[in-house]
């Protein structure tokens, strides 16, 4: 059984790479956002709790959080393994997690960072947003250039710290994210590809830990 992280900031490509990792290896995606985004589309008590959370760009509580990720991961479909998008997004949550993995039998086999910059992920945004109002779409209310630099700085305050964390538990891998779509999947495919991936070996990309400015 596999089970991935992938991590980095907001519109690194984690959701894209984590679908074709889904198709390529039989694993689940977990996207907290997706699964957080349904609820309030269904109207539940959690959805209609995290509605403004979600489109201020602040993050929803690492308890609502651990719970969401620890029911979710008993369905069946995740038995093959799971990969997680957008989770963890703090150290407590991290450390949630290793917890819950043991309780359950599991573990990670590896933790993969995609690195973007900045500029390149405002970018990005706007493109996506033009492309969403052209195909007749409502854009996501937190895809707008201030919230978005909000979640880039929870990014950087809360979530890089996430990175030093598997760093000392020899787990991370970086890949450079601003490759394209098909190279990032071949880096990321090499690395879960190695026989027993994980803990792997130390990261290998180019930006610094903190060169999200
Ligand atoms: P995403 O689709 O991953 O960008 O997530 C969209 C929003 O959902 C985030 O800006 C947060 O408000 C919330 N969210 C998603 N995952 C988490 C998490 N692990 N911890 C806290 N909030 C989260």
């Amino acid at each position: 059984m596999m089970n991935l992280i992938l991590l980095g900031p907001p519109g690194a490509g984690k959701g894209t790479q984590a679908k074709l990792l889904e198709a390529k290896f039989g694993l689940k995606q977990l996207s907290t956002g997706d699964m957080l985004r349904a609820e309030r589309d269904a109207g539940t008590p959690l959805g209609k709790k995290v509605d403004a959370i979600i489109n201020s760009g602040a993050l929803v509580t690492d308890d609502i959080m651990i719970d969401l990720i620890s029911n979710r991961i008993d369905q069946p479909d995740c038995s093959k393994g799971v990969i997680f998008d957008g989770f963890p997004r703090t150290v407590n949550q991290a450390i949630a997690l290793d917890k819950l993995l043991a309780a359950k039998g599991r573990s990670l086999s590896a933790v993969i960072e995609l690195q973007v910059d900045e500029n390149e992920l405002v970018n990005r945004m706007k493109t996506r947003v033009a492309d969403m109002i052209a195909a007749g779409n409502t854009p996501r209310a937190d895809d707008n250039e201030q919230t978005l630099r909000k979640r880039l700085q929870i990014f950087r305050n809360e979530t890089a710290p996430i990175l030093p964390y598997y760093q000392n538990k020899g787990m991370l891998q970086s890949v450079d994210g601003m490759m394209s779509m098909d190279d990032v999947e071949s880096e990321i495919t090499a690395i879960v590809s190695k026989p027993g991936a994980g803990p792997v070996s130390q990261p290998g990309g180019k930006l610094p830990v903190n060169g999200h400015s």
